[in-house]
């Protein structure tokens, strides 16, 4: 069965952080956007730092907690509005997400830096006739998300982008595959996936019978066999069967 398309995780596959912040401006940037937040609602708190970890560290239990259970992504606007309600904060929920996703420091702001070689193996793939698009775990998506890959010189007008928080579950959970292989009409031995995680990326795919090429990293899993190892993305471009599409 010939390849028809590929799709890529994004986080240290694509791009990765580094040329992210010190720990401490990011911190100081998150409580800047949480004060800005709390005065557009007309709701003060006399320690914005803090309202930005609360909602920040509750989004990451329930990440942490979705990973390790069903896969399903959290409401992350009702987690950071109970996360929030502890220190006394009455918000709906749309606006303890707003504050949430306010203080999430992305993109090029946040040290996200293309692999160097990223959008040229890409076009070339593209060229040689293959249908490109992401899956990407991430709990932020809509115009935050694009304008994240635009400035980082990533949208190359994706033939799918599936996103974990708008398709509602997490890699490795077979329906965000199997979601961005119906998008496409493919079968899964006609995609590949290209990632840095065995647990998530290679094993998600192989289990559907899709094929998967690991970008090498620190193994997140045993006993998970990625059907190609590379380390530099435009090692792919010297794969036999990424010659041309089927
Ligand atoms: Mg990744």
């Amino acid at each position: 069965m010939a390849l028809r398309a590929i799709l890529f995780d994004i986080g240290d596959t694509l791009w990765d952080s580094r040329n992210a912040p010190p720990g401490a401006e990011f911190r100081r940037l998150a409580a800047e956007r949480a004060a800005q937040a709390l005065r557009e609602y007309g709701v003060h708190h006399a320690d914005p730092d803090a309202v930005a970890r609360r909602a920040w560290d509750a989004m990451e239990a329930a990440m942490r907690q979705a990973r390790a259970t069903d896969l399903i992504e959290p409401d992350y606007g009702s987690v950071a509005m109970l996360a929030l309600a502890e220190l006394g904060l009455d918000l709906t929920r749309e606006r303890a997400g707003h504050l949430l996703e306010a203080t999430y420091i992305s993109g090029i702001e946040g040290g996200k830096a293309p692999f160097p070689d990223a959008s040229e193996t890409l076009l070339k793939l593209r060229g040689r006739g293959f249908r490109l698009g992401v899956i990407t775990n991430r709990a932020f998506g809509g115009e935050r998300f694009r304008s994240d890959l635009r400035e980082a010189g990533l949208d190359i007008g994706w033939d799918v982008e599936a996103v974990s928080v708008e398709v509602g579950y997490l890699k490795p959970h077979p329906v965000i595959f199997r979601y961005a292989l119906e998008a496409l009409h493919l079968r899964p031995e006609e995609a590949l996936m290209v990632g840095n995680s065995l647990a998530e990326d290679v094993a998600g795919a192989q289990q559907l019978g899709m094929l998967a090429a690991w970008r090498r990293s620190a193994p997140d899993a045993e006993s998970v066999t990625p059907d190609f190892v590379f380390d530099e993305l435009h090692e792919l471009l010297d794969i036999p069967l990424l010659a041309a599409a089927g």
